[in-house]
């Protein structure tokens, strides 16, 4: 026998028993996300690998050392996407539709990164996204944010995330500063790691986000970004505070969180949580007021957010609320006798017309009652819907509650659709 072939490290099948958990999860986001008149788009899998470099930053993890980049047969330099934002800003660009105009897009699928695979950080992992473009006043900040928080709430998460916010200022105020922080920076350089003493001179702002405590420790009394803000960039992000506060939406405010992506400026923000170790960011946005035009657009402004579908799904496995839409089948036809089997499924297929969204499985192959009930059990099917000779020549239903103590009954035939319609 020859050696079974295995998926790539850190890229995962998503098993029967897990879909119904990504499909509950998967269509929450949508239902959200269309409750504030995002559409949705749709972008390759694969882009330039230079639309990354500019929108990214050459100096960032993802450019440096994450992106599956390849050649193409012809030699073009292709790159599978390791983030949805830069494609989604590509693509209004080239289709016109940030120009000049407001756009609220939503988007979701599967990103690359070669990281190391551990628990919620994979190879391919999954990332739902919304961006807004054309607005740069701080209402559509507190909107997005608030978008954000219903999710938590719809999925019956909202106690186990926090937000933490910052603002990350203009460019020219990030430039000021940036002066300063590397000043600070060279003076304490006995005191940093490796990684940082090189973000240091590249991306010096990155250290400030380093996950070394001693790092963290050394830069206690370091210079404040907000220090530098003109009345602007205050104002602004005194509006997104006021508003969220306005919506009860608590947040704390982290003056270390700059994100890992060099295309942000003014609010940023990060969902965080407990309950996943150290890979506790569930989602992480901000605005971008000058992507479009690094892009080649015309000046626009953005902001957007992305979340990992992976760490949801492995929070609402954790506290249990994955269990309850494991089953992929409501009720399970149990027939019995050959003459019995065409005449049973032809009255399934009457009640799939009546009941269009019943999950609805017919034995097949056969087999004694035994047999039968205990594939109707193993289903997870709530019912089993015995039908044999009787049943027929009655017009009847024999039905059996499966999970719970409510006694075996009978049922015409006629009451079959409402009691489908009514398993919910
Ligand atoms: P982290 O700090 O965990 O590396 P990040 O800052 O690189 O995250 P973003 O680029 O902001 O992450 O992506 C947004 C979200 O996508 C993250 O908050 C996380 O939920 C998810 N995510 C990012 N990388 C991975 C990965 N390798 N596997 C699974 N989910 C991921
Ligand atoms: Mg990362």
């Amino acid at each position: 026998m020859s050696k079974a072939i295995q998926a790539i490290r850190g890229m995962n099948d998503c098993l029967p028993t897990e879909t119904g958990i990504w499909q509950m999860v998967e269509a929450t986001l949508r239902r959200v996300a269309s409750n504030y008149g995002f559409g949705e788009i749709r972008m390759p899998i694969v882009e330039p690998t230079a639309l990354f470099k500019r929108s990214i930053g050459e100096v960032t993890d993802i450019v440096e050392k994450e992106m599956y980049t390849f050649d193409d047969r012809n030699g073009d330099s292709l790159t599978l996407r390791p983030e949805g934002t830069a494609s989604c800003v590509r693509a209004g660009i080239q289709h016109g539709l940030l120009y000049n105009q407001e756009q609220r897009l939503w988007y979701m699928g599967p990103m690359f990164r070669h990281e190391r695979p551990q628990k919620g950080r994979y190879r391919q992992f999954h990332q739902f996204g919304l961006e807004a473009f054309g607005i740069a006043t701080p209402d559509i900040d507190a909107e997005i944010i608030m978008l954000s928080a219903r999710l938590w709430r719809e999925l019956g998460i909202n106690e186990f995330v926090t937000l933490e916010l910052n603002s990350l200022g203009s460019n020219e105020e990030r430039a000021a500063y940036r002066d300063a922080l590397v000043e600070f920076l060279t003076a304490k350089a006995d005191l940093l790691d490796e990684d940082s003493k090189r973000r240091m001179h590249t991306n010096p702002l990155r250290v400030l986000d380093s996950k070394n405590p001693d790092v963290q420790a050394a830069l206690a009394d370091a210079p404040k970004l907000a220090d530098y803000f003109a009345e602007e960039s205050r104002a602004h992000f005194a509006s997104v505070c006021q508003r969220l506060d306005a919506a009860g939406i608590k947040y704390v405010i982290n003056d270390r969180l700059v994100r890992g992506l060099d295309y942000y400026n003014r609010t940023v923000f990060e969902w965080v949580t407990s309950s996943l170790g150290a890979q506790g960011t569930v989602c992480a946005g901000g605005r971008y007021d000058g992507l479009v035009a690094q892009l080649g657009g015309k000046a626009t402004p953005g902001i957007g957010f992305a979340l990992g579908i992976e760490r949801l799904v492995l929070m609402l496995t954790s506290l249990h609320k994955a269990e309850q839409i494991r089953a992929q089948v409501d009720a399970y036809v149990i027939m019995l006798g050959s003459d019995v089997e065409i005449i049973a499924n032809n009255l399934a297929e009457q009640w799939r017309d009546l009941v269009p969204d019943i999950r609805l499985q017919c034995h097949c192959g056969g087999g004694n009652m035994k047999k039968q009930m205990k594939r109707a059990d193993k289903s997870g099917a709530k019912i089993a819907l015995i039908l044999g000779e009787d049943e027929i020549a009655q017009q009847t239903v024999t039905v059996k509650y499966l999970r719970g103590q409510q006694e075996q009954e009978s049922l015409p035939l006629a009451q079959v659709p409402s009691l489908l319609s009514n398993l919910g």
